[in-house]
């Protein structure tokens, strides 16, 4: 697909294009092997010396062309589909740091990634370093050590709903020669496409606003295809140097600037751990990028109205919305979300704890769930659910109180949302 059409456009096409008389939707090829008239041609496969698919474990027509759009919508070289938000992560890591290593990554992050970095990778023997997402310059530069392989942040943050000065995070990840990888589940590529501001490597949890209907968890890892893996050979060794379990192939000579990267993580990854996408799920994930571009307008809509109406409510302590003007990120915001931000508002409400539970238990459009982003109007109290594993300290840092009720804005009508939310605080006293 040409690479200048709107974003809209490669929401609805890129990825597939059927040749003559083939389906007009993305078949769903459920098979987890494919047949070779000879070993040599399979042989070929498994050496990486030709391409095609022999084990869905690896690689599956159907989650491919689902990838590539997420490709196109990124402006990627590369990208690959994975089961969850989850693996799509630990993978973007894992792909360039191993035992030894050391990460530098913002500390306002989804409590799953935060869990996964802080204490099943650090099980692993690599550490990380936390910042605030506010950090300057300086901080940031203190930060790294000689065995830094990566930088790691999120667009806008779930839950605190802080926006990351992607252009400054880049350039110091740039200058101690490492990717930065940027998680733009939150924003989508609608709204900020990561690459453009200077990240390496892009991760979503589909399982959000691009599936959008609550039908499927899965993941995706892009590759911009711009990072010089070559021209910092000594810190990556996996990619610069011949992989003994690919009969010596090295990823960065063979697949190139472009391809090295998704490459390996396929090849060695997917074929260690098996986080990979169902053919079903792929397919269903195309169906919520259809409409990716039109929802997230609505669901920028509904999230600045509700949180107008809650900047001036009585009861409510504190309201966090980037999209709202006095943000203290409306600069940030002017430049990376100039269409609009998510549907995700996030709000303490005077009384702590305890009202937060009342008004949260007398919503009646709005479910309690774990699930965000999605076209039903849901919400989630952080401190008791996702983020419970932290400290009072650790939610600190992360932007979360006790009192903050993290309220994603379906495709309703906002005028009903806020009525909804209304009759809920009138029980808070
Ligand atoms: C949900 C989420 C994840 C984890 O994704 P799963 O699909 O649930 O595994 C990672 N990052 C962000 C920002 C998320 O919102």
């Amino acid at each position: 697909m040409k690479k200048d059409f709107n974003i809209e456009t490669k929401c609805v096409q890129a990825g597939y294009t059927p040749e003559n008389g083939e389906p007009r939707q993305i078949p769903i090829i459920q098979s987890t092997t494919f047949k070779y008239a000879t070993s040599e041609d399979m042989g070929k496969l498994f050496d990486l010396e030709a391409e095609g698919y022999f084990y869905t474990r690896l690689q599956n027509p159907t989650s491919d062309r689902v990838a590539a759009k997420i490709c196109a919508l990124e402006g990627g070289t590369a990208a690959m589909l994975t089961s969850s938000g989850q693996a799509a992560n630990f993978f973007s890591v894992f792909n360039i740091a191993s035992a030894g290593d050391h990460v530098v990554a913002s500390s306002a992050l989804y409590g799953g990634t935060y869990n996964l970095f802080a204490v099943t990778m650090k099980r692993m023997n690599i550490d990380f370093t936390f910042l605030p997402p506010t950090a300057t310059r300086e901080e940031l530069n203190e930060a790294f050590r000689d065995n830094t392989k990566a930088v790691f942040g999120e667009t806008i943050t779930n839950p605190s709903l802080d926006v990351l000065d992607i252009p400054l995070w880049a350039e110091v990840a740039h200058e101690h020669g490492v990717p930065l990888i940027i998680d733009n589940t939150f924003a989508t590529p609608v709204n900020c496409r990561p690459f453009e501001w200077g990240a390496d490597i892009v991760t979503h949890s589909t399982t959000k606003y691009m599936d959008g209907h609550g039908t499927q968890v899965g993941g995706c890892i892009v590759d911009s295809g711009k990072f010089d893996w070559m021209a910092h050979a000594d810190k990556f060794p996996g990619l610069c140097t011949p992989d003994e379990s690919y009969h010596g192939i090295t990823y960065a000579e063979k697949f190139g600037i472009e391809g090295a990267y998704i490459t390996k993580a396929t090849a060695q990854l997917m074929r260690d751990f098996g986080a990979t996408a169902a053919p079903q799920n792929a397919f269903l994930l195309n169906m919520g990028l259809e409409s990716l571009h039109v929802r997230m307008k609505k669901h920028c809509e509904n999230g600045m109205a509700v949180a107008e109406y809650l900047k001036g409510h009585d009861k409510i302590s504190r309201v966090n919305y980037p999209g709202l003007p006095d943000s203290k990120y409306a600069e940030l915001v002017k430049k990376m979300l100039p269409n609009g931000t998510c549907g995700v508002v996030s709000f303490g409400i005077r009384g702590g704890r305890e009202a937060a539970e009342t008004f949260m238990k007398n919503l009646k459009l709005a479910a309690i769930e774990t699930h965000v982003a999605d076209a039903r109007t849901c919400c989630l109290h952080p401190a008791n659910t996702t983020h419970r594993q932290m400290n009072e300290a650790e939610l600190e840092a992360a932007g979360i109180g006790p009192d903050l009720i993290r309220f994603s804005c379906g495709l309703e009508a906002a005028e009903d949302l806020i009525a909804d939310i209304e009759q809920a605080l009138e029980y808070v006293k």
